[in-house]
């Protein structure tokens, strides 16, 4: 068959290796907390391989359990701990909007999922650099940063066209519009010049550009767009519906289409392979890759600041 299966193991690899080969020549410690506050079997498993992950790479990683009641005190001590350089939190905690609190809890300086509101914000308005000289720049969500990296390995991304337009031209969907993943996802693939679709449960928006990439960031437009309209002129099908029984329907896809999943559940059927061009089934240790990545940068701006 000639559909490519990319693993996410492949796609991390070289950074993995250039996480591995930096740390060691620095001689520098990195150390990363995740904190555990549910009995979510998925976040169980996320953090078992963030563990390994780290202790390949060189990172120290301590996972801290604790009450989820607790958790923001704990927070603000590791904030103030200047032996960590970075922190982060297996969500769901509360699963509700407190959830979007304690993200901001952490702080800016050490929050290596890239979630709290001054990361966002200068995602949501395509603001590139922290600083003026544009010397650091801004870190961004894992997960869609890691799926920017995979859309980059898989060659969605065009190399020839300039940094910051590399994706005009192409039409995404992305099946999923959570404000952990799918909407930062739309908007950086929209900002890099993507027509994207962003679907939800309720309805399906556009994220773009306009036409020639005449804006400077993206602007949103709800449309009344049904998918079986857009999945056949959607080059890339990017999907994170969190339910075993959802499937997108192979039969609507492009020939040749880009089909990628980062949902814990498997989103697309397996005759995806008759129709895709490229399949990557997951994404996790690429985004594994990025928090280490980001860890790193902030680990650096710390240095620099003190
Ligand atoms: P969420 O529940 O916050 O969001 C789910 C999204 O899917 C919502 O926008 C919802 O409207 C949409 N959706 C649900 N059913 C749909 C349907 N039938 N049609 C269209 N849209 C539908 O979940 P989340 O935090 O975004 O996580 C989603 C999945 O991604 C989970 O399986 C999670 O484990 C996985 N995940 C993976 C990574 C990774 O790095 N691999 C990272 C984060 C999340």
């Amino acid at each position: 068959m000639p559909c490519k299966v990319i693993l996410s193991k492949e796609i991390s690899s070289t950074f993995r290796e250039e996480l591995k080969a930096t740390i060691k020549s620095r001689g520098i410690k990195p150390k990363l907390v995740g904190f555990l506050a549910n009995e979510d079997p998925a976040a169980v498993k996320y953090a078992e391989s963030t563990s390994k992950t780290c202790e390949e790479t060189g990172v120290t990683f301590e996972l801290r359990k604790c009450d989820k009641e607790q958790l923001e005190d704990q927070i603000v001590e590791a904030n103030e701990d200047d032996s960590i350089h970075g922190i982060m939190i297996y969500y769901p905690v509360f699963g509700d909007r407190q959830d979007q609190y304690l993200q901001n809890v952490v702080s800016a300086s050490k929050d290596v999922e890239g979630l709290c509101h001054k990361y966002i914000y200068n995602m949501y308005h395509n603001k590139r650099y922290l600083d003026e000289k544009q010397t650091k720049k801004c870190i961004i969500p894992c997960t869609p940063l890691a799926i920017v990296k995979v859309l980059e390995y898989v060659g969605v991304y065009n190399s020839v066209l300039p940094y910051g337009d590399r994706l005009h031209g192409r039409v995404i969907t992305i099946i999923n519009r959570s404000e952990i993943v799918g909407r930062p996802l739309a908007a950086l693939l929209a900002n890099d010049g993507g027509k994207v679709y962003s679907v939800d449960i309720n309805n399906i928006q556009e994220f773009h550009r306009g036409t020639g990439l005449k804006l400077k960031k993206h602007e949103v437009r709800d449309t009344n767009l049904k998918i079986e309209e857009i999945l056949p002129f959607s080059d890339v099908v990017v999907t994170g519906v969190p339910t075993p029984s959802y499937k997108v329907p192979t039969d609507l896809l492009r020939d040749g289409v880009v089909a990628i999943n980062f949902s814990a559940f498997k989103n697309f059927n397996d005759n995806i392979k008759e129709k895709a061009s490229i399949y990557v089934p997951a994404v996790g240790k690429v985004t594994i890759a990025m928090l280490e990545r980001n860890l790193l940068r902030l680990y650096d701006y710390h240095n620099y600041q003190s």
